[in-house]
């Protein structure tokens, strides 16, 4: 399947692999004798690129489904590192394994694995770095950092909470007590022998969760090292609200934030962009991901949506369960009043 052909047909194609690279795809290759060429019988399969899984923590690995669904900003005090005693390098390897079949097993063949290793230790970083490497995969590594603690950094935690409840609360990734954890990277990483299929990226958790110092730091390590940066923005509603309180120079937005830093660089990646307000205007350059209201707006993705027989409501998901909770209400009554039943 290739980017320019049909999706939906896919040409039928000879494939010539020399060693591990793919050397020529042509309709019919013709045999060269007296040349051994094992050849392998694809009919019937489709042979696509690898995937690329664009955004990933693999701290998270093993504390899938420990956890009912609950808001974000409840949800990191029970699921993330800082929240949690450090864990074993077993642990850490174990994760990053697991983690990383699960991809290839589903077609990924690159991750951007986002790490927040807690307090930070060498040793577990050696141990992700030498499962990735077992592993075979192909990964864009960046460890997430952050010099503001969460509690600075979530909507009303501050007043709400009782002061001795103060050091519980942490988000995502909190200040490394000792460390100059952004320094560290990069003499130990970004300066140091290159790797077999991994690609350092730098991980500033947040906006909100880095000072503005951080993040002119953040962008002149990668640009001076030619390294994408990897950052969470408007994930939930807490996260826009934050913005609209605390920065009222920049209009109450975090994008008007970044531009203002000249962060909006084509080296960042913006997880999650979720509750942009429509005034936050990007460059195109900046790569968004996770955009459902965004692009429902698009008329030509509208119209392929429409052509798929779907209807476009962009909402929220709480508007999306109201519509389900309504839905069900009233095909209940359908199905009770005509007495169907399920064949
Ligand atoms: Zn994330």
């Amino acid at each position: 399947m290739l980017p320019a052909g049909n999706w939906h047909e896919p040409d039928a194609a000879d494939i010539a692999v020399a060693g591990d690279t793919i050397a020529g795809i042509a309709a019919a290759f013709a045999p060269i004798a007296d040349t051994a060429i094992e050849e392998l019988d694809g009919r019937g399969h489709l042979i696509l690129p690898g995937f690329v899984n664009a955004h990933y923590h693999s701290h998270d690995v093993l504390a899938k489904g420990t956890l009912e669904e609950v808001p974000l900003e409840s949800w990191r005090l029970y699921a993330l590192p800082p929240q949690y005693p450090p864990r074993s390098v077993e642990e850490v390897r174990a994760r990053t394994l697991l983690g990383a079949l699960e991809c290839l097993r589903s077609g990924m063949t690159t991750i951007q694995d986002m790490l927040t290793l807690y307090p930070f230790e060498d040793r577990h970083l050696d141990a992700v770095m030498q499962a990735y490497e077992q592993i075979g995969i192909r990964v864009v590594f960046s460890l997430q950092y952050a010099d503001r603690k969460g509690l600075e950094t979530i909507p009303y935690w501050k007043d709400i909470f009782p002061k001795d409840l103060h050091p519980l609360l942490s988000t995502a990734a909190e200040p490394e007590r000792q460390l100059d954890l952004l320094g560290h990277f990069e003499t130990t990483c970004l300066r140091a022998a290159p790797r077999p299929r991994v690609h350092w990226a730098l991980g500033p958790s947040a906006p909100e969760r880095c000072s503005p110092a951080l993040m002119a730091r953040t962008m002149e390590l990668a640009r001076r090292y030619d390294v994408p940066v990897y950052s969470h923005i408007y994930e939930s509603r807490g996260m826009a609200l934050q913005a609209r309180l605390t920065l009222p120079e920049h209009g109450g937005s975090l994008i008007k934030r970044l531009a203002a830093e000249g962060m909006l660089d084509p080296l960042l990646n913006l997880a999650h962009s979720v509750w942009l307000a429509r005034d936050e205007e990007l460059e195109r350059d900046v790569a968004l991901k996770f955009l459902p209201d965004l692009m429902l707006a698009d008329p030509a993705i509208k119209a392929r949506l429409a052509n798929l027989g779907s209807t476009v409501l962009p909402g929220s998901p709480a508007d999306y369960g109201m519509l389900l909770a309504n839905e069900t209400e009233k095909w209940a009554k359908v199905v009770k009043f005509s007495g169907a039943k399920p064949d």
